[in-house]
């Protein structure tokens, strides 16, 4: 998969794209990602990729014109994403359907935004939450990174299947060495070595995170005969954190 970064700030992605389980998907093959800076489209010597707003008010707007241009000479692209606050809010379920790309660009703004006659040449807008980044190079790494860790080859060990969301759910608590802590145990269960024991319990631990986490997560999410029992049996203590 490529992915291509429209950015005035490339040199922002420097020590992100540096990062583990990025870099391996990049040394693995099953990941390219090009940072194209929008000032190289820019003319003169000024590079002027900015300008004041039409009617007035705070701040500058990014041209059509760079933007645009940089967005041309990506060739190949099957799937085009502007990072805006006004976006769809960016999930799990988006990670994996835009992982499945060939070539996806993502266009960063950044001042008050980018003119409003770009917007119409992506394919939608993504939100990674309420709330207003300087720029958009931040969510753009935050879908590179959700994306990289789905794709074959990049994550050693780690299984994605069981993580946060993709079940509809969040994930149950983990532990590590040491069985004790400070006078706090690891559940019992999880060291019986009895693995179907363990896949209940975590079920179980998931479904109570959530209703108690997610309420919203939880509401959406359609019980099986078998959560519906687990739910049934669990009591106060059940909940390990
Ligand atoms: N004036 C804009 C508004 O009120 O909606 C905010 C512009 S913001 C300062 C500059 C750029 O940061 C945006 O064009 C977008 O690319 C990026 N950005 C800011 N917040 C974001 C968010 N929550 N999700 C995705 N991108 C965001």
């Amino acid at each position: 998969m490529t992915i291509s970064v429209l950015t005035i700030m490339p040199e922002l992605f420097g020590s992100f794209l540096q990062a583990p389980v990025i870099a391996r998907a990049i040394r693995n093959g099953v990941l390219e990602v090009k940072i194209i800076d929008i000032r190289e489209y820019a003319p003169g010597s000024f590079r002027h990729i900015d300008d004041s707003p039409f009617g007035g008010g705070a701040g500058m707007v990014m041209r059509c014109q760079p933007v645009l241009d940089a967005l041309r000479a990506c060739n190949n692209k099957d799937r085009t994403v502007i990072l805006s606050p006004a976006g769809k809010p960016y999930t799990q379920k988006k990670a994996h359907e835009l992982s499945s790309a060939g070539h996806l660009v993502l266009i960063c703004g950044h001042y008050e935004g980018m003119d409003a006659r770009i917007y119409p040449h992506a394919d939608e807008q993504i939100s990674i939450g309420d709330y207003v980044l300087t720029g958009g190079e931040i969510a753009a790494q935050v879908i590179i990174d959700s994306i990289a860790r789905l794709l074959p080859g990049s994550l050693r060990d780690e299984s994605t299947q069981e993580e946060s969301f993709e079940n509809g759910l969040l994930e149950y608590p983990q532990y590590t060495q040491p069985a004790v802590y400070e006078g706090e145990a690891v559940p019992d269960v999880l060291r019986s070595g009895d693995h179907e024991k363990i896949r209940k319990w975590r079920l179980q631990q998931s479904l109570l995170l959530t209703r108690r986490m997610r309420p919203d997560l939880f509401e959406a999410h359609v019980l099986t005969e078998e959560e519906k029992a687990l739910l049934a049996e669990a009591d106060d203590s059940s909940f390990s954190i």
